[in-house]
Parts: structure tokens; sequence; C-alpha cells
């Protein structure tokens, strides 16, 4: 499924209809794009559509970042922009991470590409000008 946004309200849009349609159900998104594609704004969309009330900011030098009140409805956030080896993402429990109940939104997933679920939600983000974005979902 392709999608064609032109704002940042926009991007977030698609992120806040994602958390209103699972309704408290546990999901996986991995997101992939390159540098200012967009995840974290989608993210941020899926912040609001849970409706935590804290900013989601780029982790930049935590791995993880958890949002909301334990739970169905909680945001786990990961970013794997500065893994270094997939070793170290195993070490922070990255298979408890992605049981988490309520969303877990994994960013630069395609650096856990052999740690991958099956059945995992893909969010591909392609900048298609300085405004515009084609995000396409998948499920592998
Ligand atoms: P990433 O996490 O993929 O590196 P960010 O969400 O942090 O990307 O940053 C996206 C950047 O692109 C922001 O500076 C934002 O202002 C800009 N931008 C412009 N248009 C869009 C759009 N349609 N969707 C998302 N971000 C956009
Ligand atoms: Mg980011």
């Amino acid at each position: 499924m392709l999608k064609t946004v032109n704002s940042i309200d926009e991007t977030m849009a698609v992120g806040k209809e994602l958390a209103g349609l699972l309704r408290r159900e546990k999901l996986n998104i991995f997101l992939t794009g390159g540098l200012g594609a967009g995840k974290t704004t989608l993210i941020k969309g899926i912040g609001e559509g849970l409706g935590i009330k804290d900013r989601v900011q780029s982790p930049s030098f935590q791995l993880v970042r958890k949002y909301g009140a334990p739970g169905p409805g909680s945001l786990t956030h990961i970013d794997l922009y500065r893994l270094k080896d997939a070793r170290e993402i195993l070490e922070l429990g990255w298979w408890d991470l992605l049981e988490e109940e309520g969303v877990t939104a994994v960013e630069w997933a395609d650096r856990a590409r052999e740690i991958l679920p099956d059945g995992a939600v893909f969010l591909s983000i392609r900048m298609l000008s300085e405004t515009s974005r084609e995000i396409e979902y998948e499920k592998k």
C-alpha cells in the first residue's frame, strides 16, 4: 500500500490514524527511510493517536525510550541509528521490547534485518521533495 503525504501534519496523521485503528492492541512497526524522511514525525503521530502527553523526541543517545503508562496504549520507541551491532540491541532486551504491550516503533529497522520477526509491519518512507513523502505499508 502506498500513500503520498505533502506536509508534516499529513505524516503525523498517518501515525495517528494507525494508532487509532489499533484500539490498544499490540503492534510492532518497523520504519525505514533515510535521515529526515519523517520516521520520528510519524511516530510522534502515533504518540498523539495513543493519547500520550509527553512529546516524542528522537532518542538520539538512547536506543530506547518509553512513553505513556505501562500497558496497552503505551509507546516504546527504538531508534537504531547509532546501533553498531545487532548484539547491542539484543542485549537491551530486543525480544522483550517487541512483546511490550502497546506499540513498539523501531526506526532504522533495516539495521536489525537479521533479527526481525516474521509478519512484521513495515513503513518505508521515501522523500519525494522538500515536503512530500511516499509512505509504503507492507507486511513482511
Ligand atoms: P527521521 O526520523 O526519518 O530522520 P524526522 O521525522 O526526524 O525524520 O524529520 C523529518 C524532517 O523533514 C523534519 O525536519 C520535518 O520538518 C521535515 N519534513 C518536511 N516535510 C515533511 C513531511 N511531509 N513529513 C515528515 N517530515 C517532513
Ligand atoms: Mg528519527
